[in-house]
């Protein structure tokens, strides 16, 4: 699976996952970063056979996804952009 560095908003805080201490919210997140993570795992460029690279995914506490991710091109995101 892709590695994904995730940080979530946590009381109007940036944060890493890992920092959360609400285990409800943290299993929450870890999922949600998880699906992302197996969605990206098969994403490749058709032209350049890469994956993305230096996934950041940040979490809204309203649920709210902003991913960030390294790609050799435009296909890639295209390819990344279909499969979410
Ligand atoms: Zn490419």
């Amino acid at each position: 699976m892709s590695n994904v560095a995730v940080t979530v908003d946590f009381r109007g805080k940036k944060v890493a996952l890992d920092k959360v201490t609400d285990p409800r919210i943290k299993s929450a997140l870890a999922q949600m970063a998880m699906d992302v993570g197996a969605k990206l795992a098969t994403a490749k460029c058709p032209e350049h056979d890469q994956a993305p690279s230096e996934i950041r995914l940040h979490l809204t506490a309203s649920g709210d996804a902003d991913l960030q991710y390294h790609s050799c091109c435009e296909k890639l995101r295209d390819v990344v952009a279909k499969a979410l």
